[in-house]
């Protein structure tokens, strides 16, 4: 898969948007974006020109791709899964989405940001229902059981990304149960529990066409 490895900071700055990438250096000064919330590059500072409707519609794909960390390819595969569900495609979208294992072990803040879940699920830190699963697009389901392998609760990474999830809450569809670190799903999110500005529809169009 065609990782991405430049500057994560450039990509809230493309997107014109905090996507909270890196965990706590998001939530203090040292936010790039914060800093310098133009465009990167020698021509950032100018202004942002008129878009064509295909441009917003490309633009929105890759914010909410690059929210997630998804390749095109990953992120295309969810789309025509979601298209394949009864509902609003958008919206199915965007819960396939959030079922990701390591969307998941962010969201009940055993890391710092996606790719810090991403990077703990691979290395076997987490058991789904009791068994390890290291596959971060392992897509989690309502009642299933998140939590830490009994090797890994002595890491120090997630122990001090448990303290900095107070700062950003755990979603109210989940319940964690910190002294044990382990986590439930109790529910999938409904659209309002998202709060990141996100227009779904948009992506839709572009995919239709
Ligand atoms: Fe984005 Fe976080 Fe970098 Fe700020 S610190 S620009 S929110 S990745």
């Amino acid at each position: 898969m065609a990782r991405y490895t430049g500057s994560v900071c450039r990509i809230c700055r493309r997107e014109n948007l905090k996507l909270f990438l890196k965990g706590d250096r998001c939530y203090s000064d040292k936010c790039a974006f914060d800093r310098r919330s133009y465009s990167p590059g020698e021509h950032g500072q100018r202004r942002r020109g008129k878009i064509s409707d295909y441009g917003v519609q490309l633009r929105e794909k890759q914010k909410v791709k690059r929210l997630y960390g998804l390749s095109e390819k990953q992120f295309h595969l969810l789309f025509e899964s979601a298209d394949r569900q009864k509902g609003i495609t958008g919206t199915n979208l965007l819960v396939l989405l959030e079922r990701r294992l390591d969307n998941i072990v962010y969201r009940l803040g055993f890391a710092n940001s996606r790719t810090q879940g991403r990077h703990f699920v691979r290395h076997n830190h987490f058991l789904v229902n009791g068994k390890k699963v290291n596959v971060p697009s392992y897509l989690i389901k309502i009642g299933d059981e998140i939590s830490v392998g009994e090797s890994s609760k002595k890491v120090q990474a997630i122990s001090e990304a448990m303290e900095a999830v107070v700062r950003r809450g755990v979603p109210q569809w989940l319940e964690l149960e910190k002294d044990q670190m382990k986590g439930t799903v109790k529910n999938y999110p409904v659209r309002e529990d998202l709060t990141m500005p996100m227009q779904e529809q948009l992506i839709v169009e572009l995919y239709s066409k």
